[in-house]
């Protein structure tokens, strides 16, 4: 038999931890999943103020107290909290990496008021990374695998192909870097980096520096022994031009041997309409017919009235201009001459805060625009809405289009990324499809994939056939984790 793996997933947040988005998804589910394959994995993550002790059951590691880790000339103290993720049959241990003054605050990377980015993220991951690898030694588990995710974790790769070489304790330890989105690459001046302790050599165009600031998006995809991006289409994309790769194109590309794109899963411990908690109605593909009732459970919730034949279209989105509102507002008002209801769940920028919570004002009967976090109203949404959409300007891989298809919700999405490998377009001569795509990044393309879906909608038996295509596939995550598992073991010298 093969041997066990041990593999330790670092993440800067992890449902139901911390979350801002998908990332916080992936580093719970994909962890639990690779846990039923039979192989040793545990998470580390900075200990957030917002983390509620209690309700998290967090507790102390006595043996993980006042570790100190180097930040520039000083030493700071860090401590260690444990906690566990539960899956069916086992339970994936979750560390806490702590220190009050770094993370002792509410927010993960900006301020929750200001909005803006914490002037000290530069201390907080550099610390972080670093404060990784004493605590292990400290531990004395040696992982066969690090498992790093985006910019804050970038340093960890560095630190072991630098400062670390020579550790006898890492000698048989690997790291595979995933990017989870290309766009967010903390980026500091070159003037930190004498708080990061590693050698001259790093700052440079061939180490860790872009565009003349420390980058440690590109730190984590130069230093790292594997990539892996989180859909097959993006790890392309991210090579192929600057609007995709945002400036590090080269660099991908220069290690495009080491890159794998692997798709993202969906949790069914969570994300299933058979059993989901937070909707009124549970329902499966054969009792389809109680959607509706969740369609109007969720029109009561959200103020809008029940009109029989008209479609609901669902977004659940961070409000950023990744996620393709700009297209929607350039045809915002023949979007309105249409016959559907929009429900809109979000938090991001002012600009398009202010245009949703006008256009539900002067549209009260068909928008519902809800301007916050709402884990649950996300579930309902899912669960009542008939078609979701997603017109994203980029989406490394989404799990939105996969949780709508699952739920029966038929998506329209724009064909890129991840979106582009899991949504196939319906072709009505073959009844084959899941949902709709449309290519240019263009208010009008859009315009037309939501008229064509709505020709579809009046068409109760493609529809049928297009909602049940979308709930009989399979986006569970074990045959993502198996991938993974081949590729820590394609790296692990075990
Ligand atoms: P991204 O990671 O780019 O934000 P994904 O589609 O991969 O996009 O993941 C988004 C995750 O965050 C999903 O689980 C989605 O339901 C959730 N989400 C986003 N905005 C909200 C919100 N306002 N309320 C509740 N959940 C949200």
């Amino acid at each position: 038999m093969a041997r066990q793996l041990d593999v330790l997933l670092l993440s800067s947040e992890v449902e139901p931890f911390a979350k801002t988005g998908g990332l916080a998804d992936v580093s719970c589910a994909l962890p639990k999943s690779i846990k039923s394959l039979d192989h040793e994995i545990r998470i580390m993550m900075p200990r957030y103020g917002s983390i509620d002790e209690r309700k998290c059951k967090l507790h102390e590691m006595i043996r993980l107290k006042d570790i100190p880790v180097p930040l520039g000339n000083k030493q700071i103290l860090a401590s260690v909290r444990s906690s566990f993720l539960l899956n069916s049959h086992s339970k994936v241990q979750v560390y806490f990496l702590d220190n009050h003054s770094l993370f002792g605050r509410s927010g993960l990377y900006i301020h929750p008021e200001t909005k803006k980015d914490y002037r000290d993220n530069d201390d907080r991951f550099f610390f972080f990374a670093r404060g990784v690898l004493e605590v292990l030694k400290r531990l004395g588990w040696q992982p066969n695998i690090i498992h790093c995710n985006d910019w804050p974790t970038g340093l960890v790769p560095v630190y072991l192909k630098t400062l670390y070489k020579n550790d006898p304790f890492y000698k048989d330890t690997r790291t595979v870097f995933t990017v989870h989105n290309m766009a967010y690459q903390g980026v500091f001046p070159k003037s930190s980096f004498n708080k990061t302790g590693l050698p001259a050599g790093v700052l440079s165009e061939k180490g860790i520096e872009s565009d003349g600031m420390i980058n440690l998006l590109k730190a984590g995809l130069v230093y790292s022994d594997a990539i892996t991006t989180v859909s097959e289409k993006y790890a392309e994309e991210i090579q192929s031009s600057a609007e995709y790769g945002c400036g590090l194109e080269d660099v991908v590309r220069r290690r495009k041997d080491s890159v794998t794109g692997i798709l993202n899963g969906i949790d069914d411990s969570v994300w299933d309409p058979a059993t989901d908690k937070s909707i009124p109605h549970k329902y499966g593909i054969k009792t389809l017919d109680l959607k509706l009732e969740n369609k109007k459970a969720l029109l009561r919730r959200t103020g809008l009235p029940f009109r029989g034949t008209i479609p609901v279209l669902g977004m659940v989105s961070r409000l950023a201009e990744q996620k393709g509102i700009d297209i929607i507002m350039d045809v915002w008002d023949e979007l309105m001459t249409l016959p559907l209801q929009l429900v809109v769940l979000g938090i991001g920028e002012k600009r398009y805060h202010d245009f949703f919570s006008k256009a539900g004002k002067k549209y009260p009967e068909k928008i519902a625009a809800c301007l916050e976090f709402n884990e649950d109203l996300a579930h309902l949404i899912h669960a009542g809405s008939d078609m979701f959409l997603m017109a994203s300007r980029y989406e490394p891989c989404g799990l939105n289009q996969m949780y709508s298809m699952k739920y029966g919700t038929v998506p329209i999405v724009r064909a890129t990324g991840g979106l582009d490998d899991t949504v196939e377009d319906f072709n009505p001569s073959t009844g084959k499809g899941t949902g709709f795509k449309f290519k240019e990044y263009h208010g009008g393309d859009l315009l037309r994939v939501v008229k064509r879906a709505l020709g579809a909608y009046a068409t109760t038996t493609s529809w049928r056939k297009i909602v049940k295509n979308g709930m009989s596939k399979d986006f569970s995550w074990e045959t993502s984790a198996r991938k993974y598992v081949q590729l820590y073991r394609s790296l692990a010298r075990t």
